[in-house]
């Protein structure tokens, strides 16, 4: 279990570095603040802003990851908190960093969402995604998607213009290219590595049922992977993104997760942004965002707990994988119960860190 607190690193560089470039600029918004005594407190909370991303959890093992491998997992999580951070950075809001954090991963084909979607078992690609608020409560959702681009700026879309809350198929496809969202063939999804995965998926399925066709276990790096975000804007607000292709070899129609809002995506001011990663099903059946949450509202309990509880109850259900939150101070946390979790965080100042292993 990974657990950070952002806020109070912003604070320690925010009181004492006139001479810290980043956040030199950061308090150049704050009149003189450097000079005047006594430093407006209210206003240096206001400045506080925190972004955690994940690429998905599974089976991600050092040993069978290639130097070359590694530097692009890094480079493609590093360039989704950039986007993100600039946005958070120059006072924008955390719905437009989560958004935009999630795209650059959906156009990363080595992440299992948009570009790089995995297969059904129909040999199709289909797309699930979701975007809360945590101001307002407004959610989209949208599922089952199979010409969308950039499925997490349809999912906005469904919460800014629809009227509904999620959206699925040829329904929110007709939704999106009424409203200028890009659309592009299934061919745009087809990676060689996806494809190989469905491969040895059903040939494991055929030895192992003697070609009747039930379901067996693979590994998960076969199986999964998802991407998503949550962020504190310096206005307060909390927000969550999570964009994925599903399960490889799901059955078409099936919906993961990743768009059940108070599952696989959740964000509430009063409490905090989650985004998990991991077995759809058992994550819904723990409601995990949702319990994260009330856990915070109802116990009192601090967000590492809340978020450690939530999880271990999918495990007890017999489900792996992970989650990233943020709460409404600035304090993260990022649990799997995997052997990785490509996953990544940004200070406040500018500093980025980016972890694949336990
Ligand atoms: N949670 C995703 C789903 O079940 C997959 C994953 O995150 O690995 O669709």
């Amino acid at each position: 279990m990974s657990y950070v607190s952002i806020t109070n690193c912003f604070f320690a560089i925010a009181l004492f570095s006139a001479g810290a470039p980043p956040l030199a600029n950061e308090q150049q918004t704050s009149p003189k603040a450097s000079n005047e005594a006594p430093i407006d407190q209210r206003k240096m909370q206001n400045e506080k802003f925190g972004l955690v991303i994940h690429g998905g959890a599974g089976t991600i093992e050092r040993s069978k990851m290639t130097p070359q491998k590694e530097h692009e997992y890094r480079a493609g999580l590093e360039r989704a908190l950039r986007a993100g951070y600039e946005i958070l950075k120059r006072g924008g809001s955390s719905l437009d960093a989560t958004e935009s954090a999630v795209r650059v991963l959906e156009d990363d084909p080595h992440f299992n969402a948009g570009k790089g979607s995995v297969f059904t078992s129909a040999g199709t690609n289909e797309m699930d995604a979701a975007i809360m608020d945590g101001k307002t409560l407004a959610a989209g959702a949208v599922a089952a998607l199979k010409h969308v681009k950039n499925p997490i700026s349809l999912a906005r879309l469904v919460m800014e213009k629809s009227g509904h809350v999620m959206m699925d198929g040829e329904g929110a496809e007709a939704f999106a290219r009424e409203n200028g969202i890009e659309l592009v063939d299934q061919k745009y999804f087809f990676t060689q590595e996806r494809w190989e995965a469905l491969q040895k998926i059903k040939a494991a399925e055929k030895d192992r049922t003697g070609g009747a066709g039930k379901a067996v276990f693979i590994t998960d790096q076969d199986r999964h992977g998802t991407v998503g975000a949550v962020a504190l804007d310096k206005n307060g607000n909390l927000a969550a993104a999570t964009s994925t292709g599903g399960t490889t070899n799901k059955r078409p129609g099936r919906v993961g997760d990743t768009p059940v809002i108070g599952a696989g995506t959740y964000a509430n001011n009063a409490t905090c942004a989650v985004s998990a990663t991991g077995d759809g099903e058992y994550f819904i059946r723990a409601s995990v965002g949702n319990n994260i949450s009330a856990l915070i509202e109802y116990r009192g309990m601090s967000l590492k707990d809340a978020a450690q509880v939530a999880l271990d109850r999918v495990a007890k259900l017999g489900g792996t994988g992970g989650l990233i939150a943020i709460d409404r101070e600035g304090s993260i946390a990022l649990p799997f119960n995997t052997s990785g979790m490509y996953r990544g965080y940004v200070y406040p100042n500018g500093k980025f860190v980016v972890e694949i292993y336990k």
